[in-house]
């Protein structure tokens, strides 16, 4: 099994963040790339404002917040992730760009480092199909917030050697996640399961029968959720949101039950992605 003791993670945004906040809490040094320097640059602030306010909240203590900030490197040169025996990708979800970081990643990295996708729906199959060791490649799943979600799901390609999904499960076991290993089909466990939740709630707003605001509370004090379907778009990103709901509902080749809303797209044509837009469903100030 890989020891696993240097991290890469591809993609700064949302996702990418929040697994090299979850990672460097965990005392995982951390390579945190993004093609934008700008991403990678506000990423490293975000995750430092993080750390200092669990550290004022009594979460963390100072010490291990300050080794948390050192064994974060951040960089626009994939070359660095020569070093790294995992490699987790959080680029957008799209299969080009997978199939494009994966491919690079199989010249950068040595032959027995993982390397894993964070993808919400697309096949791991699909993205390794082309690759020279694609039994190396798997998911590696993780629910935002990143840093607080416990479940990890660990995706098996058809290609996926056992021996690197038992190294990922340990490896998520040592960062505090509880591990759940999936096959490769549309949405794995969780999103086929949540594609409902978000679909049903955007047609009964969109029949008029309650708000977004009525259905969010319905949800949260009737049925006890955290927080209500159109909040959660927002806070995932309704871009991500609805690329997930359309890649599984392609994924089981146009299931009516899967079938995405038109008014989620719109929301995406409009621009108002959610949080990282300061406006979705709802609007954000700061
Ligand atoms: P995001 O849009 O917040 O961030 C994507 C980042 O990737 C951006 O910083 C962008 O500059 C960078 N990027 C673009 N092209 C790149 C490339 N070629 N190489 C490297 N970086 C590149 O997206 P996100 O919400 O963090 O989602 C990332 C992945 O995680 C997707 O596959 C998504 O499905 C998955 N995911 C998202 C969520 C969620 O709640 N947002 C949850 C679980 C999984």
């Amino acid at each position: 099994m890989q020891h696993i003791q240097k991290v890469g993670v591809i993609g700064s945004g949302t996702m990418g963040a929040g697994i090299a906040q979850l990672l460097v809490q965990n005392g995982y040094p951390v390579i945190l790339f993004d093609i934008d320097e700008k991403a990678v640059t506000r990423a490293k602030e975000t995750i430092e404002s993080k750390l200092d306010r669990l550290v004022a909240k009594g979460k963390i203590s100072t010490t291990s917040s300050e080794q948390a900030k050192k064994d974060l490197d951040v960089t626009t040169d994939m070359a660095s992730f020569a070093q790294c025996q995992l490699v987790i990708e959080a680029a957008p979800e799209r299969l080009e760009i997978k199939r494009s970081i994966f491919s690079q990643l199989e010249e950068i990295c040595t032959k027995d480092s993982i390397l894993a996708s964070n993808t919400s729906s697309l096949s791991i199959t699909e993205i390794s199909g082309q690759s020279a060791n694609p039994e190396r490649i798997a998911g590696l799943h993780f629910f935002n917030p990143a840093p607080i979600m416990p479940l990890v799901e660990v995706v098996k390609g058809l290609k996926t050697a056992s021996s690197t999904v038992e190294t990922l499960v340990q490896f998520a076991n040592e960062i505090n996640k509880n591990p759940v290993v999936c096959k490769d089909t549309p949405g794995f466990i969780v999103n086929r399961v949540a594609r409902p939740f978000y679909n049903e709630a955007l047609r009964i707003m969109n029949d008029k029968i309650a708000s977004v605001e009525q259905i969010d509370r319905i949800m949260k004090r009737a049925g006890n959720f955290k927080m209500g379907p159109f909040e959660l778009q927002d806070l995932i990103g309704i871009d991500i949101n609805f690329a997930t709901t359309k890649s599984v509902y392609e994924g089981f080749h146009g299931e009516s039950r899967f079938r995405p809303h038109y008014y989620q797209e719109r929301m995406v044509q409009s621009g108002s992605l959610g949080r990282k837009t300061k406006g979705g469903f709802y609007e954000y100030d700061n």
